[in-house]
């Protein structure tokens, strides 16, 4: 990027970087507390864009994202989350798999509104070297059980949760640093981003 003299960097982050908190409401100046693999490199490509804006004179933005659905979701695999997850066991007629008591709760976001978040992140003027860390996701939680609901069908809770220690019980996001940095809202709640 520096040799082709790329201005901006944007980042997909992750709302898992800030892991274990005393509360589930997520703002981006918490101290990072991961508790995955997945996580903690998340963080690091978050230190590395900060680092290499800093070194090189280009600007970073960070955008942590929370649990995203939409269009082309990946439906299988290790990287599925639960949404795809659940349309994908509905259509082929298996029963859902709720972990735990399923009152688990996420932000979920809904894919344009992320899609938008990165265009403004772009196109935002920031000083050279400057690093913008910002959390995109919706303050509207929505526990496991909801989403299934929703989804339609058979459930089975899977107990004791198969997540283990690395389940985070309840997360939301604080997104008003978004909406100060880059008039940033989501559009798209949840109910319509189901249908
Ligand atoms: N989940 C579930 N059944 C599944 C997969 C996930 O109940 O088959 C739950 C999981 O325990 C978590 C929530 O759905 O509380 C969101 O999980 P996902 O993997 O989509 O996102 P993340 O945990 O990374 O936020």
């Amino acid at each position: 990027a520096r040799e082709l003299g790329v201005g901006r960097l944007v980042y997909s982050s992750s709302s898992s970087v800030v892991g274990d908190q005393d509360t589930h409401v997520v703002r981006e100046d918490m101290s990072p507390r991961p508790v995955s693999p997945y996580a903690l490199q998340k963080l690091m490509g978050e230190q590395y864009a900060g680092m290499f804006a800093r070194l090189f004179g280009l600007s970073a933005v960070s955008l942590r994202y929370f649990n995203v659905y939409g269009p082309r979701q990946l439906t299988e695999g290790a990287y599925a989350l639960v949404i795809g997850k659940f349309i994908r066991q509905k259509q082929q007629g298996e029963t859902l798999t709720v972990y735990g008591d399923g009152e688990q709760t996420r932000a979920y976001t809904y894919v344009s509104d992320v899609v938008r978040a990165n265009v403004l992140a772009a196109q935002r003027p920031l000083e050279p070297g400057s690093h913008l860390v910002l959390n995109i996701g919706t303050t509207v939680e929505t526990s496991v059980n909801a989403v299934a609901a929703r989804v339609g069908g058979d459930v089975r809770h899977v107990i004791p949760n198969p997540r283990g220690h690395l389940e985070e019980l309840r997360k939301v996001a604080d997104n008003a640093k978004a909406a100060e940095a880059l008039g940033w809202r989501p559009e798209v709640d949840f109910e319509e981003g189901m249908r």
